[in-house]
C-alpha cells in the first residue's frame, strides 16, 4: 500500500472502524463542520418531583468516547458549512420580517416594505464593472491630473478585472476621507434613523411623539463592502402600527410616503469629524446614488419580490471581508504583516492608512489599527431593530429542539437538567476532513439551489 497517502490511509482506517456508521451521524449532525468541536460529557434530564430519570446521555458509548458539535463560525473562508447555517438563519429572520411566520403575522405582507441601498460618497473616480461590456470611462478630451494620470478609461472591466475599483490615480484618491467614512458609518446609520422619524412626523404635520403613537418602523440592514471597499449597506424596511408588526399602520403610512422619507432623511444626514485634524475637517455624508424601492405586496405586479430580498441579503451577511474585494481575514499586529498578500495596491493603501490615521491620537476612539482589516469599518454585518422578527438566538434553540437525538423536547417547568460537558479537542484528522467535506457537499447541494436561485433574481434587479 506504498501508493497510498497519509488521506488515504485515514480514510480506510476511519471506515474500518466498527462505529463508522454511528460517527458519520455525528458528521452529518454537524453539517459537515470543517472544525468541529470534540466534547465529552453527559446530560441527565429528570422528573423535578419523583426524580426519575427521563432522559440520559452520555459521550462514552460515542465513537472516541466525544461528541462533535459545529463549530458556528460565520466565515465562509474559515468554515463553510457552519457559514452556511448561519445564511440559513440570516434568511429565516430577514425573511420572517418580510412575509411572516417565526412569531411574526402573516399580515405583515401587506405593511409597506422598502428594500434600500445607502452608498458611499466618491473619494475619487475609479475604474467602473460593468455586466454589458460597457466602457469605463471612454471621454475625449477628459485630460489628465495634476500627478498626470489620464482621466478618461476607454475598457470594459468585467467584475474579476483587477481594475475594476482600483482609482484612476491613486494619487488624486482621498483615502483618509475613504478610511474617515468606513469609520464613521455607525454614526451615518444612526443619524439616517433619527431623521426617518423626524421627517415622516414633518411630512404628516404631526410631533415625533404624536407620530410615533401611531407607527413604528423596523429594519434589519447588512453592511457589505464595494469593488472600491468602501461600505454600503441594504435595509429592508418596514412600517407597522405602533406596536409592531401585529398592528397594521395606519392608512395614510403607505409605501410612496415610505419612500419618500427614507429618501429625505438620507440626503439630511451631514456630520463633522469631531476631530481637530491636521489633514483637514471632514464632512460626512451618504453619497448620491439611493436606491429605495417598494416590495411587491401579495399578489401584486409591481416592486421586487420579498422572497428574492431574502435570500439576497442573507448570501451576503456569510462573506467577510475575505470573500469581497479586500482579502483580509484577520486583524493586523503590525504594518508588515499584510504587505506580501494578494492584496491589491488599493486596499493595501486604505490598510496603510488606517495604520497612519490610527496612531493619531485624536483618532484614538476610532481604533482604526485594530480595525484595519475592515478597513476601519467597526460594525457587524447584520443588525436589526428590535421588533424586526425572530433572534438568532430563538432560531438555533429551535434547531436544537429538533436536533437532540431525536428526543421530544420536554416540559421545562417540571423537569430538572444536568448537563456536565467539557472540552477535549477540535477539528479533523485528514480522512475524517474528507469525510465531513463530503457530507457538507451533499447538504449544500440539495438546500442552498433554490435559495441562491432566488438571490440571483434579486441580483438581477438592483
Ligand atoms: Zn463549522
Ligand atoms: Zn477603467
Ligand atoms: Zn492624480
Amino acid at each position: 500500500m506504498r501508493h497510498l497517502s497519509d488521506t488515504d490511509r485515514d480514510i480506510i482506517r476511519i471506515a474500518q472502524d466498527p462505529q463508522f456508521a454511528r460517527w458519520l451521524e455525528q458528521i452529518t449532525a454537524t453539517g459537515g463542520c470543517a472544525h468541529p468541536i470534540h466534547l465529552t460529557g453527559s446530560t441527565t434530564t429528570r422528573d423535578a418531583d419523583t426524580g426519575e430519570i427521563l432522559h440520559h446521555y452520555d459521550s462514552r458509548n460515542e465513537p472516541g468516547e466525544r461528541l462533535l458539535v459545529r463549530c458556528r463560525n460565520r466565515r465562509a473562508t474559515v468554515c463553510a458549512p457552519c457559514s452556511r447555517l448561519h445564511a440559513g438563519d440570516t434568511f429565516h429572520l430577514v425573511r420572517a420580517g418580510l412575509l411572516g411566520g417565526k412569531n411574526v403575522p402573516d399580515d405583515v405582507r401587506e405593511h409597506p416594505r422598502l428594500f434600500v441601498t445607502l452608498t458611499a460618497p466618491s473619494f475619487g473616480p475609479v475604474h467602473r464593472f460593468t455586466a454589458d461590456g460597457e466602457r469605463c470611462r471612454p471621454r475625449r478630451n477628459a485630460g489628465r491630473c495634476e500627478h498626470g494620470r489620464s482621466l478618461s478609461c476607454p475598457t470594459a472591466h468585467d467584475s474579476a478585472d483587477p481594475l475594476a475599483g482600483q482609482p484612476l490615480c491613486s494619487d488624486c484618491y482621498d483615502y483618509p476621507a475613504h478610511v474617515l467614512w468606513n469609520a464613521h458609518v455607525g454614526r451615518l446609520w444612526k443619524a439616517f434613523t433619527d431623521n426617518l422619524y423626524n421627517h415622516l412626523a414633518a411630512r404628516m404635520g404631526r410631533t415625533r411623539t404624536g407620530l410615533r403613537r401611531t407607527v413604528r418602523i423596523s429594519y434589519a440592514k447588512v453592511a457589505e463592502y464595494q469593488k472600491r471597499a468602501a461600505v454600503h449597506v441594504h435595509v429592508v424596511v418596514r412600517l407597522d402600527g405602533a406596536d409592531g408588526p401585529a398592528v397594521p399602520p395606519p392608512a395614510w403610512a403607505t409605501a410612496e410616503v415610505l419612500t419618500a422619507v427614507v429618501r429625505s432623511a438620507a440626503r439630511a444626514v451631514h456630520l463633522r469629524t469631531p476631530y481637530n485634524l491636521a489633514l483637514g475637517e471632514y464632512e460626512l455624508h451618504w453619497g448620491g446614488e439611493l436606491d429605495a424601492r417598494p416590495l411587491r405586496a401579495f399578489g401584486g405586479r409591481e416592486g421586487l419580490a420579498d422572497e428574492a430580498v431574502a435570500a439576497y441579503v442573507a448570501k451576503y451577511v456569510t462573506k467577510g471581508a475575505a470573500d469581497t474585494a479586500i482579502g483580509l481575514d484577520h486583524p493586523i499586529a503590525a504594518l508588515d504583516d499584510f504587505t506580501t498578500g494578494r492584496l491589491s495596491a488599493h486596499v493595501r493603501t486604505l490598510v496603510q492608512t488606517c495604520w497612519r490615521l490610527g496612531g493619531l491620537p485624536e483618532l484614538e476612539p476610532l481604533r482604526l489599527r485594530a480595525w484595519a482589516h475592515t478597513l476601519g469599518y467597526r460594525g457587524h454585518i447584520l443588525t436589526k431593530s428590535r421588533v424586526y422578527s425572530t433572534t438568532y438566538g430563538a432560531l438555533r434553540e429551535e434547531r436544537a429542539e429538533y436536533r437532540r437525538d431525536g428526543s421530544q423536547p420536554i416540559d421545562n417547568a417540571a423537569v430538572v437538567t444536568d448537563s456536565n460537558w467539557r472540552y477535549v479537542g477540535s477539528g479533523h484528522t485528514l480522512g475524517a476532513a474528507e469525510f465531513a467535506a463530503g457530507v457538507a457537499e451533499d447538504i449544500a447541494r440539495s438546500r442552498d439551489l433554490a435559495r441562491e436561485v432566488m438571490a440571483n433574481e434579486c441580483e438581477a434587479r438592483v
